[in-house]
């Protein structure tokens, strides 16, 4: 029996499935229950919501969500192997844990949920950045979740809350703080995941705000601070040159020196020059 449970441990579970960690899936799996439950509290009350997990692997932090309450966990798992794990899991919790096979970047799960909606994740980081900026920059805010708890590199969660003037703030830290609280609220060192990974990690919990800080629209605003920071050490009129014509009287009208760089930018600035480049 293990910690939060009457399931078997984890480590029987991967070597009765078989379930060896696999590279090409950025497989690191959290194989300590306590800590699952742990993440699973970060994630803030469950019992009133639905969760979507991306990548539940083993099932460690499956079980953490469903120990700590969650009213119905949805998982998007693409390991096929990971089935037959997460089956026993759902037996143990009847109809509360609904598992779908597939590339959480090709899946819409909003039929499967019920607002309110948490999301919590420990990813691939390349997949997690690519669906966190999905997550934050849907046309219309709030979007369909009320809470992101996500595991990242500790390099990538320094990027989500970076302030400016700092080297690690960027497109992460902008879009991310433009539309909701963002705060690192757990580190992992390597030796926390089977196999360890090379480099620390961090849980990110990202609150969706009622409304974004400043106005500006999504696309606009995600392409101009691309734009910025791709050539980072530019000065803007020199990175943003080709995002509109006459970029430099727009980045005098919202009020940046165009000779800044983009790490000089707070939010508010990357979203009054967003307005001034949607004017066409
Ligand atoms: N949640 C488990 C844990 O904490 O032990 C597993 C974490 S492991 C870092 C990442 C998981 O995401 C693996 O189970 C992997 O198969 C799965 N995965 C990788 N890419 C995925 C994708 N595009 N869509 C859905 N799942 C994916």
């Amino acid at each position: 029996m293990s910690a939060i449970d009457d399931l078997p441990p984890l480590r029987d579970v991967i070597a009765t499935h078989g379930l060896s960690a696999r590279k090409s899936l950025g497989q690191n799996f959290l194989l300590d229950l306590n800590l699952t439950a742990k993440i699973a509290r970060q994630a803030g009350d469950l019992s009133g919501s639905d969760v979507l997990e991306i990548g539940p692997g083993p099932g460690g932090l499956t079980r953490g969500l469903l120990s700590e309450g969650a009213r119905k966990v949805l998982a998007i798992e693409k390991d096929a192997r990971c089935l037959p794990a997460l089956s026993e899991i759902a037996e143990r919790y009847p109809g509360q844990l609904q598992v779908i096979e597939g590339d959480a970047l090709d899946i819409d799960p909003l039929a499967h949920l019920t607002p309110p909606i948490r999301v919590a994740a420990n990813l691939p980081y390349n997949v997690g950045t690519e669906l966190l900026v999905r997550w934050l920059t849907p046309p219309t805010w709030p979007p369909f979740w009320q809470s992101l708890t996500l595991m990242f590199q500790r390099e990538v969660a320094d990027r989500i809350v970076a302030q400016p003037g700092s080297k690690t703030y960027g497109r992460l830290a902008v879009l991310a703080q433009w539309r909701s609280d963002a705060r690192i609220v757990m580190s992992l060192p390597p030796g926390a995941f089977t196999p360890p990974p090379k480099v620390s990690s961090a849980v990110v919990h990202l609150t969706a705000l009622p409304a974004p800080r400043f106005e500006a629209d999504a696309a606009v605003l995600s392409r101009v601070v691309a734009a910025a920071f791709n050539q980072r050490r530019k000065m803007l009129r020199a990175a943003l040159k080709g995002t509109a014509p006459d970029i430099e009287d727009r980045l005098i009208t919202a009020g940046i020196k165009p000779t800044d760089r983009a790490e000089q930018v707070p939010l508010e600035g990357f979203c009054a020059l967003a307005r001034e480049v949607a004017k066409g």
